[in-house]
């Protein structure tokens, strides 16, 4: 009998760091947000990515309202972006009453279809919100294309995708904006956090002052004003320096997070390529112009039921595996306001998508023993 054992989905992973960070904050006297490690944080991201300008939010949700605001999107505005997402990417934009348009998946990658993106642009079309599903690279090339041709913006939802590459270039780095989270289900982490990220210089100035409640307090914090006021509108969308210095502490980790996680996803494949051969599950497509980070180790399964079936099964061995998105374009919310266009692809990745647990304590052992349930699940059925 197979000894009972207990896998989670995910485990989110302490560099040990953490609570030295925190404590020299609070030593520090400043924990308001913009202290010593909120710097610290942005100068890493500026210096390893190539970032124009960082600024720190509390959620990847503020990043991408902070971005709706700052694009002035407007009532009627339309917005195009996939409908296999989490809430937040379409939910900033219809906070400011703008209508979105979704288009569909790829057949074999839940990523928004470049292919479609066109026929959606109207003259009312604002900007387009790719999002890098399991930090895999859309097809950027097509999307800065298209926006450059019919005068749009670029917001990448980049949320799952730090340290990941399109043709070399990190993600976060292609769009006019980009947001990023730190929410505890990601690669690197502070509990619930975001950046956005500005790479089209017009928009650094007014960024910072809709952070700072419409303020332009960051200016006169650099001596560059003599007082500060309301100049703008704006919201407080920076977090406290205590979870800057959390975070710092995971970043300082990054490359060794990021090789363990690539160890355990590419243990996976390995593991369950001969099911893919045999044309009993699929993974999600990686297109030659694409480096993941490893965000999520994922298989397809044939339907919804048989999906079903198998997180019975490894719920059985002690294993948690979860499902993904529910298709925006059918939710409560927004089915009455969809165009009422079919997404066949979207639908099929909210039925068949299955992500296996993926964390940095995960041992190779655990993998080998998640894809020995799997191989026993199809070759029983
Ligand atoms: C996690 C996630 C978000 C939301 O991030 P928060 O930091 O929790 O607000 C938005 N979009 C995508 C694609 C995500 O995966």
């Amino acid at each position: 009998m197979e000894i009972k054992q207990s896998i989670p989905f995910n485990k989110p992973y302490l560099t040990g760091k953490e609570s030295h960070y925190i404590y020299q904050a609070v030593l520090s006297g400043k924990i308001s947000g913009d202290g010593i490690f909120t710097k610290r944080v942005h100068e890493f991201f500026e210096n390893k990515y190539g970032f124009k300008k960082c600024l720190l939010t509390t959620s990847c949700t503020d990043a991408l309202e902070l971005a709706a605001i700052l694009l002035d999107i407007k009532e009627g505005d339309e917005v195009i972006m996939p409908s296999y997402t989490f809430v937040s990417t379409a939910n900033a934009f219809v906070l400011r009453g703008a209508k979105i348009v979704f288009a569909d998946s790829y057949f074999n990658n839940p990523n928004i279809d470049v292919t479609q993106i066109e026929a959606l642009i109207t003259s009312k079309t604002k900007a387009i919100v790719p999002v890098h599903y399991a930090g895999v690279a859309c097809d950027m090339d097509s999307i800065l294309a298209l926006a450059k041709k019919y005068d749009l913006f670029v917001v990448e939802d980049a949320a799952q995708a730090i340290d990941s590459y399109y043709q070399g270039k990190p993600l976060g780095s292609l769009g006019h904006l980009a947001a990023f989270s730190f929410h505890e289900t990601k690669n690197i982490i502070s509990g619930e956090g975001g950046m956005l990220v500005i790479n089209d210089e017009r928009f650094i100035k007014r960024a910072e002052i809709i952070r700072e409640k419409g303020t332009n307090r960051s200016a006169f914090f650099r001596g560059e004003v003599d007082k500060y006021g309301w100049v703008d509108v704006g919201s407080s969308f920076l977090p406290s320096d205590i979870i800057a210095a959390f975070l710092f502490a995971q970043l300082e980790n990054i490359d060794e997070i990021q090789a363990k996680r690539k160890v355990l996803w590419n243990r996976y494949h390995k593991n369950l390529e001969s099911l893919q051969v045999q044309g009993k599950i699929k993974f999600p497509e990686i297109p030659s112009y694409a480096e993941s980070n490893a965000h999520i180790a994922c298989i397809i399964c044939n339907h919804v039921e048989e999906r079903q079936r198998l997180i019975q099964s490894l719920k059985e061995a002690g294993v948690m595996a979860v499902f993904h998105y529910l298709s925006l374009h059918t939710s409560n919310y927004y089915l009455n306001r969809h165009d009422g266009r079919t997404l066949p692809y979207t639908d099929y990745f909210s039925d068949c998508l299955l992500r296996l647990p993926l964390y940095f304590e995960l041992t190779e052992e655990d993998v080998d023993y998640i894809c020995s349930i799997i191989h026993k699940f199809y070759n029983n059925n």
